[in-house]
């Protein structure tokens, strides 16, 4: 097929989820002079603060620089687990080891339960499948870590993980490209901008304030608490929290400086007979890879279509460019849809912290709930109700177990991540070289 012909001729640079809830255009209207707490960023981890906040009593103001929503949460694959990515290192490692580990683990499952929980209790429409996850092995020497994590998993999170062999695989997924694969039982997707729209209408009724195009260009102490310039004037905040994740700026000293924004890339095809969609994934599983640069994937909700993410580069590059990347790996794994069109492609930015953590905390007085590291759907929303509770609680010591650790850096590095690209490539080359050693077929 030549390259031109894998774009359906209605082909979009938006993403695909926009259709389902397009981030509001909200109309300027004038600012508050004063806000009790004012949360800078509008995604998951900002409304869901919001909305705890204002469900304790509080009254809180949500400020986005672009749209309500048009970051990272209203452009992911929509995939949901209780920890099983959390504190994973690209190399297949832990970060943390011991109690530590034990606790983040059990820490991320009481994540997952709290956002099943906020969707049941706000009667948000957002396609949840608990349809489970299938992640697939690179290489069979990928085994043996997945044998060993899993009865951890199970005891902590309740993950109901179990190991499946290359014959049985046929079962989870309609590809022969792995190396066989685990099943998490208690996971499942989600439509991520749904949710989205659902939560930020839960804060809005509850009382919180919300507002698109708006940017917050400086904090700085004043009595009584904090002056917050904005591109629409300044505004007198008694706390501020900071939620911009992989959009994080020069704002706040120096939180640019403890997480690299990366961005990645997803494509959605064109609708496909049920027949094919149901032979490529039986058991509407979410899919993603053990490889050290993941792809992942998932039906959509209504099951029609394959939304297919991944790093497709590590270099500053158009949608046509990641959704030719992107689909050349779908076909790689799923020959059968080669002559299946891509209707929309489009990338976002995650955080990744230097300790592959994510994080709440303070920092010079100002709150912050950052770094998803990729997994953000159950965690971000965890962080910004975490950060809300303590808002709320004042407690002496950490609400949760993402609370209170200093967020490192490194020396050499100011905000802008340089080595990207030399890092993405070296682990991109890992990739292809285990596959190569495996006598995979590689890519
Ligand atoms: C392509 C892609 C696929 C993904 N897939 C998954 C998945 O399947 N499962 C999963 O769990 N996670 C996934 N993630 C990660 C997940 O989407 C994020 O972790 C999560 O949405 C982050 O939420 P957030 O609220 O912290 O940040 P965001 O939703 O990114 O919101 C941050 C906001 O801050 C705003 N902002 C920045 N600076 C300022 C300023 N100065 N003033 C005002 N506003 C500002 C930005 O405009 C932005 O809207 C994926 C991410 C991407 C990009």
């Amino acid at each position: 097929m030549a390259a031109r012909d894998i774009f359906a001729e209605d082909f979009r640079t938006t993403p695909w989820w926009w259709d389902g809830f397009d981030p509001p255009e909200d109309p300027p209207v004038e600012l508050p002079k004063d806000a009790d707490v004012l949360i800078v960023g509008g995604g998951y981890a900002g409304v869901q603060c919001a909305l705890t906040l204002a469900e304790g009593g509080r009254s809180p103001l949500v400020l986005d620089a672009e749209r309500l929503g048009w970051g990272a949460s209203s452009r992911n694959g929509g995939q949901v687990t209780g920890g099983v990515n959390v504190g994973k290192i690209p190399s297949g490692g832990n970060a943390i080891e011991g109690g530590r580990r034990e606790a983040v683990l059990r820490d991320s499952a009481a994540g997952m339960r709290h956002l099943l929980a906020t969707i049941e209790r706000h009667q948000i429409q957002c396609g949840w499948h608990a349809t489970g996850r299938f992640t697939a092995l690179w290489t069979p020497k990928h085994r043996a870590g997945w044998e060993s994590r899993i009865d951890d998993l199970n005891r902590l999170t309740g993950a109901d993980a179990r190991m499946v062999d290359r014959e049985e695989m046929r079962e989870e997924i309609g590809s022969d490209y792995y190396a066989g694969g685990v099943v998490i039982g208690h996971a499942g997707h989600l439509h991520p901008a749904q949710l989205y729209g659902g939560l930020l209408a839960a804060a809005r009724r509850a009382g919180a304030l919300a507002h698109g195009g708006v940017r917050v260009t400086a904090i700085a102490r004043s009595p009584g608490g904090w002056r917050v310039e904005t591109s629409r004037g300044a505004i007198q905040a008694g706390a501020v929290v900071i939620a911009t994740n992989g959009y994080t700026g020069k704002l706040a000293g120096g939180l640019h400086r403890r997480i690299i924004p990366v961005t990645t890339h997803m494509i959605a095809t064109e609708a496909m007979p049920a027949e094919l969609a149901r032979s490529i994934m039986p058991k509407n599983r979410a899919v993603s890879e053990t490889r050290r640069v993941v792809n992942h994937y998932r039906l959509s909700p209504d099951g029609t279509r394959l939304l297919f993410g991944g790093r497709a580069r590590f270099f500053p590059t158009g949608e046509r460019v990641t959704a030719a990347i992107l689909h050349k790996l779908m076909v790689q794994r799923f020959p059968q849809l080669a002559d299946l069109r891509i209707a929309n492609s489009w990338g976002g930015k995650v955080a990744v912290p230097f300790d592959y953590l994510p994080h709440i905390g303070e920092h010079e007085g100002i709150h912050y709930a950052l770094g998803c590291n990729g997994s953000g759907v159950v965690m971000m929303n965890w962080l910004g109700h975490g950060i809300a509770r303590k808002i709320l609680e004042k407690p002496d010591g950490p609400i949760n177990a993402f609370d209170g650790g200093p967020m490192p850096t490194h020396p050499l590095y100011h905000g802008t991540p340089w080595f990207l690209p030399v890092v993405g490539t070296y682990y991109q080359g890992r990739d292809w070289l285990d596959r190569r050693l495996a006598s995979l077929p590689a890519s």
